[in-house]
């Protein structure tokens, strides 16, 4: 790790998509073109091969979704060929592979960031919780550390780098969730690690995960109800949708995916009654392809071996790095509510 983390504020030009494979043609020729688009398939080859698990969520989703997306649609005119539909579902088939590479860095991460040193610690306070109360105890803590996590990624920029790969896409649907990048998500590691340690169990926390996991993309759907019942007590395709929003006055909001008590409490919660969102993507220019989204973050980072070439450097700049993080997630967790990001 080369470079050091500043705080620098998110470039505000907004690119189209339109026509990606023309501007792409252009700047790489048809070989590099060619190159990327092969290693994109084996990156989906691999993926399938390893797992079918992916392949088959896609098709549940399918099934179960667009049928309702077609009959509700919340944006209408809009196809199941939206563009880069081909993108998301290659995300949806290598996702499990994907998933294996996220959970390695996650092992190592919640491994070197210590956070299960607290968690031992807490042990005999989390002893004393009647056992019928640790599953909500349990809950309750596993969102509001969902809810740090993704607030981490959207308003540190080097985080903001890896999620903003799931933000890109302009178009939310039953596929549109899968879209993210394998690191996305690793900083829940030392949380993770934390609550296993502390005393609640490993499956009731994985319960957790896959459940925020098939809401989470459940909530991408392109469906009109509004669900206003719901929206003091529970996460909605409309909040996440707003979360997605590329709108001034929805950005930095909506980062509960389970519930919006988080929001709620943190202020960052966004649901106007007179409007509904409807532009969504990021403001910078991401590559329409899956090699590039992967590495999208990864630049300026350097040359892994370096590790091994220079280790002490390597400490030094890592350790750099970790001291910058911890600034910033402190800036981020004492910011002012209701404050936007510097455009
Ligand atoms: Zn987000
Ligand atoms: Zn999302």
């Amino acid at each position: 790790m080369e470079e050091v983390a500043t705080f620098e504020p998110i470039p505000a030009e907004r690119v189209e998509y339109s026509q990606p494979v023309v501007e792409e043609t252009k700047e790489r020729g048809w070989m590099g073109v060619a190159i990327i688009r092969l290693l994109s398939l084996l990156i989906v080859g691999a993926g399938v091969y390893y797992s079918t698990e992916g392949l088959v969520a896609m098709l549940v989703l399918f099934i179960l979704v667009v049928p309702v997306e077609k009959l509700f649609p919340r944006h209408r005119g809009q196809k199941v060929r939206r563009p880069l539909y081909k993108l998301d579902m290659s995300y949806a088939m290598s996702s499990p592979l994907l998933n294996l590479v996220g959970l390695i860095a996650a092992v190592i991460v919640a491994l070197i960031s210590f956070a299960w040193i607290p968690g031992l610690m807490m042990r005999p306070v989390v002893t004393q919780i009647p056992s019928e109360w640790l599953p909500i105890v349990g809950f309750l803590l596993f969102d509001f550390v969902s809810y740090w996590t993704h607030r981490f990624y959207h308003e540190i920029p080097v985080l903001w780098k890896f999620h903003a790969i799931h933000h890109s896409t302009e178009h939310l649907d039953w596929v549109s969730g899968f879209r993210a990048h394998p690191f996305d998500g690793t900083l829940i590691a030392p949380a993770f690690a934390f609550l296993i340690a502390a005393g609640f169990s490993p499956e009731i926390t994985g319960v957790f995960a896959i459940f925020q996991i098939v809401l989470g993309l459940l909530l991408h759907a392109n469906v009109r109800f509004r669900f206003r019942w719901l929206h003091p007590f529970l996460g909605t395709p409309e909040m996440h949708h707003w979360h997605h929003s590329n709108e001034e006055e929805a950005i930095w909001t909506n980062y509960g995916a389970a519930i919006p008590l988080w929001d709620q409490v943190f202020g960052t919660y966004y649901m106007p009654k007179d409007k509904r969102p409807s532009i969504y993507g990021v403001d910078e220019h991401i590559e329409p392809n899956m090699v590039d989204q992967i590495m999208y973050p990864l630049k300026g980072v350097g040359n892994p071996f370096n590790i091994v070439r220079h280790p002490f450097r390597s400490i030094k700049t890592g350790l750099k790095f970790y001291w910058n993080l911890m600034k910033q997630m402190k800036w981020v967790i004492f910011r002012p509510r209701g404050m936007k990001p510097p455009m």
